[in-house]
Parts: structure tokens; C-alpha cells; sequence
């Protein structure tokens, strides 16, 4: 069991990168300007370990204390300064701090709050934190990510606060099975960074793309695919 889950983690890692360099040549972007990040909230540490050492450094983690706990674990066990931590799920005013202390990355700021706490709280010996704004494409279908109209202004706030470095978009769109429905909803987020990214040139990262919508994202500009269940498989919430 646990050989053929090691196996299938590094095949499914292989796979995945196949399919992104696929992406990026039929959709005439750049070769590897898609990264992968390794979405791995709800698995073990060994899950983690295995896409280690199969040369996946990105790791995306929704939860903060289970996040935290794996963080600690690595840092404590292993000498893997080069990994790359993301916090990238919903985020309470009172859980801040945790984040801020030990993550290198978060894709989920949804308001002005949120932003000045991970500010105020980020240690100053730390480098700052990499931030992306997340952005509502889905209307009412979603309650997650600020409104398209609103990301300006956030975006001039987090463009001030010295401990944050705003780095992009991220944004989670309704779940549909078809391609061009989530190209359409790809595009919109899109488009909304290139007009910011000619007032902020340090934006460059779009994080967008899942299992289920990667090549629509990598069409539409994606630079940051977020994936667990094609690389960890489903998640068991039990
Ligand atoms: C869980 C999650 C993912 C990964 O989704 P899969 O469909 O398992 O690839 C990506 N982004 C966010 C924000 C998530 O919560």
C-alpha cells in the first residue's frame, strides 16, 4: 500500500507537469511560466514527503493549524530550506497571526482587515510576505473573494503596507465542467490583473487552475495552477 501510493503520487506529479507543459506549447505561452503549487490540506506528512522527493517544493495548505503543524514538522525534521508554503484557503481576523508567523505566501486576502493584521503581524525578521487578493468571478454563485469593483482599492492599500508584497490574483470560479464556461470566467480575472499589473508591476502572478480547470486557466494566463486531487487524490474530510 504504502508502495503503490509513493509510486502514484510521483507518477501523478510527472503527469501533471506533462499536462501543464502541454498546456503552455497548445496555448503559445511560455515554456514553465506555470507553476505548480501542490495543494496538500488533509494529507500526512508522508503524502507530503513523497512529492518531496519527487521534486515538488510549492505546497498549498488550506487549514491554519494543520498547515502550521506540517511547517514546523519540516522545518524541525528535514533540511528543506528551499520549500515554499502557501496559505491559500478562507481566512478568520483572529487566525492571522499564525499565518503571517510561518507561511511565505497567501493567495486568499479578501479585505482591508485581513491585510493589516498579516501586515502588523508579519515578524520583521522575516522577508515579506507574497500576497494575492482574491477575487469573486463567480457573482452570487460564490461568497468567497472580494468584488471585482473593490480589488483597486485593496490593491492600493496592500501596495502601502511595507510587510506585504502584492504579487497578484487568485480566484476560485464557480465549478463547471466545460471549457469555454471557464475560460469565460478565467479571462474576466484576467483581465482585471492586467489593468493592475500596469499600476503594480511587481503583480505577476495569476493564481488560478484546479484538478478539474487547468487548461482553461493556463489558456486564459494562469501562472500558478493549484492542484490536489490529481496529484494526492480525493480528500477524505471524515
Ligand atoms: C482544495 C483547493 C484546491 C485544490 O483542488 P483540487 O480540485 O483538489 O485540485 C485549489 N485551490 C483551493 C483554494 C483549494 O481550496
Amino acid at each position: 500500500m504504502m508502495c503503490s501510493d509513493k509510486n502514484s503520487i510521483q507518477q501523478n506529479l510527472e503527469q501533471i507537469r506533462q499536462q501543464i507543459r502541454a498546456a503552455e506549447q497548445q496555448y503559445s505561452r511560455h515554456s514553465n511560466s506555470v507553476q505548480l503549487l501542490a495543494v496538500s490540506k488533509t494529507k500526512p506528512i508522508e503524502a507530503i514527503k513523497q512529492a518531496i522527493d519527487a521534486g515538488q517544493t510549492q505546497f498549498g495548505e488550506n487549514y491554519v493549524q494543520e498547515g502550521v503543524d506540517k511547517i514546523q514538522y519540516f522545518a524541525q525534521h528535514y533540511n528543506h530550506s528551499e520549500l515554499e508554503w502557501h496559505f491559500i484557503g478562507p481566512i478568520q481576523s483572529n487566525k492571522t497571526r499564525p499565518i503571517a508567523e510561518n507561511f511565505d505566501w497567501v493567495h486568499s486576502i479578501d479585505r482591508e482587515k485581513i491585510a493589516q493584521r498579516l501586515n502588523d503581524q508579519r515578524p520583521a525578521e522575516l522577508p515579506p510576505l507574497q500576497v494575492l487578493i482574491q477575487v469573486n468571478t463567480s457573482g452570487e454563485a460564490s461568497k468567497s473573494g472580494i468584488q471585482q469593483d473593490e480589488v483597486f482599492a485593496l490593491a492600493e492599500l496592500i501596495n502601502r503596507l511595507p510587510n506585504l508584497t502584492l504579487r497578484g490574483l487568485m480566484s476560485i470560479p464557480e465549478n463547471v465542467s466545460d471549457h469555454q464556461s471557464q475560460l469565460a470566467a478565467f479571462n474576466q480575472l484576467a483581465e482585471i490583473q492586467s489593468k493592475l499589473h500596469a499600476l503594480y508591476p511587481q503583480m505577476d502572478t495569476l493564481s488560478m487552475g484546479m484538478s478539474g480547470d487547468m487548461p482553461a486557466a493556463i489558456e486564459a494566463g494562469s501562472t500558478m495552477v493549484r492542484i490536489g486531487t490529481a496529484i494526492f487524490g480525493a480528500r477524505d474530510y471524515r
